[in-house]
């Protein structure tokens, strides 16, 4: 696959400032040098690595626009190979113009983060490092880019080859003393080869349970909206989200179908749901409406649970706090504004925490983001360690886990070292799976068809 020279676009395909053309391969310099022609007269077969040249894209002897030529030798390039970067206007024909007189000067199409499977080919990243390249571009808060920028450095690849380190030396030591008895090779102690490998077995369990912490921050928290009609859930959802997406009005029962919309809190992805107001109604639009809301209050990982603090509590939403018994749900006790009615006691005690909030003028919300932290306990939730990101790396990590667990069990029910040494090997086949040393072509494969073109 290496011996391709490949281009693409890796700026977004649409009319923007600039856009950047890549090309990676043995031959990159030589087809960038048939296409870009720079003032200076210089070839860019002739620049050194890390410079740039000013100059023009020609297509068919046609100026197509004048560009920058950025010249990455091999292995000091993103994909490792010879790199040239040509960045022109961002208009989108130009763009197309300057990538299809590459193809013609020989370049390939490149396929969906082929850019990045090089560069892991190469050696310049691991599958771990390659993977946060993906949730850089994805993230949508500064939590979420940081936690994957440490990925992306190494945080976590790090501490998994310190785990796979010890698990190898344990393993090298247990072959070595049942391969050459006759060696003056030390015994292997039942009791330290346990310890070592129930600090390994805690050490994986931190790295799985950091697996929630990254979902919070990548996908952002499930949240719905729910309460009777007029509380003002519409006005809250209006004042999280900055703009009006949902219709407020006095009129009960204006929200009929649900009104999503994802906002970032101080660093936490809200992905919010506003329902129509739950109550009983005779009106059958409405109570489709009302079905859909309880519906989505079962999926919800969080449950803003709005009532209206200026009148007295009712039926209806004493039958919401049932509805929200198993979510984690915070009361929301709106229109702080006004003369308070509501018992506010009642609700203290089915709630976990309590906001009074005033969602008209914008009071309470940053009380509303701690009360948010503390419920979905991600107060502590610390973008700078390392955290797993998605499900190929939380599968292995448990499934390695599991190899040290039996490997314990089997040392303690007296198996023979021969077994136990099998089960840790196991292990070390996992985390080389994990880390992309020893990786099937269809894993490769599977993780790269994710990226998008370009990248
Ligand atoms: P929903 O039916 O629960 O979505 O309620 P809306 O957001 O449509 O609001 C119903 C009415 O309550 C509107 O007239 C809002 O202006 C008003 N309202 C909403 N929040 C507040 C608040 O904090 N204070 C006051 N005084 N009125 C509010």
């Amino acid at each position: 696959m290496n011996d391709t020279t490949i281009a693409a676009v890796s700026t977004a395909q649409a009319s923007a400032g600039i856009s950047v053309i890549r090309v990676s391969g043995d031959e990159a310099i030589k087809t960038a040098d048939k296409v870009f022609q720079s003032k200076s007269g210089k070839q860019l077969c002739e620049m050194k690595g890390y410079t740039c040249a000013l100059g023009y894209a020609f297509a068919n002897g046609e100026k197509i626009d004048e560009c920058i030529a950025t010249v990455f030798r091999a292995p000091h390039s993103y994909t490792g190979e010879d790199v040239v970067e040509i960045s022109c206007h961002g208009g989108m024909y130009v763009t197309a113009g300057v990538l299809r007189a590459l193809y013609d000067a020989g370049a390939q199409a490149a396929q969906a983060g082929e850019f990045t499977k090089r560069a892991f080919l190469n050696g310049k990243l691991d599958l771990i490092e390659a993977e946060s390249v993906m949730d850089i571009i994805s993230s949508r808060s500064k939590a979420s880019s940081r936690a994957a920028l440490n990925v992306k450095e190494g945080a976590l690849s790090r501490q998994i080859h310190q785990i796979k380190d010890e698990l190898m030396n344990r393993a090298a030591h247990l072959n070595a003393w049942a391969d050459y008895p006759e060696e003056d090779i030390p015994a292997v102690e039942n009791s330290a080869l346990c310890d070592a490998l129930r600090i390994s077995q805690t050490r994986l369990e931190q790295i799985v349970r950091s697996y929630d912490n990254g979902r919070i921050l990548k996908d952002g928290i499930d949240t719905v909206i729910a309460g009777k009609p007029n509380v003002g859930k519409s006005t809250l959802m209006n004042l999280l989200a900055g703009y009006d997406k949902s219709i407020v009005t006095s009129v009960a029962g204006t929200t009929r179908d649900i009104v999503e919309e994802s906002v970032v809190l101080d660093d936490l992805v809200l992905n919010l749901s506003d329902t129509a107001g739950i109550h009983e109604t005779g009106d059958e639009i409405e109570s489709i409406g009302v079905d859909k809301a309880r519906n989505r209050l079962q999926s919800a990982s969080l449950i803003l649970c709005v009532f209206d603090s200026s009148a007295e509590l009712t039926a209806d939403d004493l039958s919401i706090i049932h509805m929200v018994e198993d979510t984690p749900a915070i009361a929301i006790l709106n229109k702080s504004d006004l003369s308070p009615m509501a018992d506010a006691d009642q609700l203290k005690e089915s709630f976990d925490e309590m906001i009074p909030m005033s969602a008209k003028n914008a009071d309470g919300v940053n009380e509303l983001i701690g009360a948010i932290k503390r419920v979905c306990a991600v107060g502590d939730l610390n973008s700078a360690s390392a955290l797993i990101y998605n499900e190929r790396q939380r599968s292995l990590t448990v499934k390695t886990i599991s190899c040290v667990k039996e490997a314990i069990e089997a040392l303690n029910m007296g198996f023979t070292l021969d077994a136990v040494t099998v089960l840790i090997e196991e292990a070390i086949g996992f985390l080389c799976e994990l880390t992309g040393e020893r990786v099937t072509d269809e894993v490769i494969d599977k993780v790269f068809h994710q990226f998008c073109v370009g990248k």
